[in-house]
């Protein structure tokens, strides 16, 4: 008697072998020795040891010292750097941060406390967000660091924090801009936003800010994120510049700190290429030139998150389990999206693209196979990398996802199944 198969093999699910997507540029920060990736000369699965768990983010001193060191060839000398420590708050990290960049930004009073207690400098501190609470403004005027003001109700509270404590209330204004940050990833000022207080708005603002008697600075311009054109970039710093000379006009001290942003993005999908900093080095070159005649006084700064830190980190997890569905390879590992939600593709990305990857210690692995690589939660949502072609992998080893050094462990659910948390290291 002839048995029916569950799916008949004409019309059911295909069982041919799975195409790979389009390859990425090749991730060359990190050598590797006798098949192992380095991280910062430590072999993975020595690191793996060393850490005593999986899955973990590691992050290489060696490549935030060089990023930064780059960057500082590339602008000129008189442009300071902040680190944006939302990108990636590990204590350890930002402490690191603290000695190559020129201030830190933070977006909270629990991240304030991160950056006071890694020795930053409060004088170098600016604190910007939507609804900070009354208690958060009161922590930042006693810590005596900037605050980007984004909203009226927040001067009076100031006012009161100031009178209070007989410290003054050092004030920024964020603005949002008339314009926006083009083509740029994740869109933070132009049109109606929650961020900053309106262009238009900004004079009666300032006028506020002079009566209250607060210690004015100056101005933050942050028009958006993750931006790989140069040119966009170049024209948002131009735009913010110019809305800033425009709005000194009406401010009741003169200028001495302008953030112009920075929306630095680095590459993570097929086809992406590194930022060339040449145009934006250029370009900021001439505002320092203009800022000398139109606002002397004034000190000027970009700040970054992800284009500092993104690049320097790994996300590093086990596979379990190798299993094979309807022809379809799957490598099960013990991380996922729990842990990393940008690379599953679920913190903001409109269509799904696999971020670079590789089997740690089988970088040179010679027999590929595509694969993709799944973590342990009962959601089809916690892909971390789909249908990629990858060296062949056993149970046991490591996959590593690249470009994972931001936006990682604080920016996941790491409670969503009751899975342990991740591991961070820096090395
Ligand atoms: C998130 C944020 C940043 C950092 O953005 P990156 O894309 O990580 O460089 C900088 N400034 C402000 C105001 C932010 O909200």
């Amino acid at each position: 008697m002839r048995t029916t198969p569950p799916f008949a093999e004409t019309e059911g699910p295909a069982m041919t072998e799975a195409r790979p997507t389009p390859t990425h540029t090749p991730m060359t920060q990190f050598r590797s020795a006798e098949g192992q990736l380095l991280v910062n000369g430590v072999p993975l699965t020595r690191l793996a040891v060393r850490v005593g768990q999986t899955p973990f983010y590691a992050y290489d001193r060696s490549l935030l010292d060089a990023r930064v060191a780059q960057l500082r060839a590339a602008l000129p000398s008189e442009i300071k750097l902040h680190y944006a420590m939302k990108a990636n708050p590990m204590p350890a990290l930002v402490g690191h941060m603290v000695r190559l960049v020129d201030g830190i930004d933070v977006a909270s009073a629990g991240e304030l406390q991160v950056a006071l207690d890694a020795g930053a400098d409060p004088k170098e501190i600016s604190f910007a967000g939507p609804g900070k609470r009354e208690q958060e403004l009161l922590q930042a005027v006693a810590a005596g660091i900037l605050i980007n003001v984004e909203s009226f109700r927040e001067l009076p509270i100031l006012a009161a924090a100031q009178d209070a404590l007989g410290l003054p209330a050092r004030v920024a204004v964020r603005v949002n801009p008339d314009f926006e940050l083009k083509s740029s990833g994740m869109k933070m000022g132009g049109g109606p936003k929650q961020f900053g207080v309106d262009a238009e708005d900004v004079p009666r603002l300032l006028a506020e800010i002079g009566n209250a008697g607060l210690a004015f600075e100056g101005f933050h311009l942050f028009a958006g994120s993750q931006n790989l054109r140069p040119e966009a970039i170049v024209e948002a710093q131009q735009k913010s510049y110019a809305l800033a000379v425009r709005l000194a006009e009406h401010a009741p001290t003169a200028v001495r700190f302008l953030n112009l942003g920075g929306g630095f993005g680095i590459p993570y999908f097929p086809g992406e290429t590194p930022l060339d900093l040449a145009p934006i080095g250029d370009n900021l070159g001439a505002i320092v030139a203009a800022a000398r005649q139109q606002l002397p006084e004034a000190e000027i700064v970009i700040e970054l998150g992800r284009y500092l830190v993104g690049e320097a980190g790994i996300y590093v997890a086990r596979v379990v389990d190798k299993k094979v569905s309807r022809g379809q390879i799957y490598l099960v590992t013990d991380g996922g999206l729990h842990h990393h939600l940008s690379a599953s593709g679920n913190f903001g990305q409109v269509i799904r693209k696999n971020y670079p990857a590789a089997i740690g210690n089988r970088i040179e692995g010679s027999m590929r196979e595509t694969v993709s690589v799944v973590g342990p939660l009962c959601t089809p949502l916690d892909l971390l990398a789909d249908k990629m072609s990858l060296p062949a992998a056993e149970p046991g080893d490591l996959v590593v996802v690249y470009q994972s050094g931001a936006y990682g462990a604080s920016a996941s659910p790491q409670r969503f199944l009751g899975h342990p948390a991740v591991a961070e290291v820096l090395v």
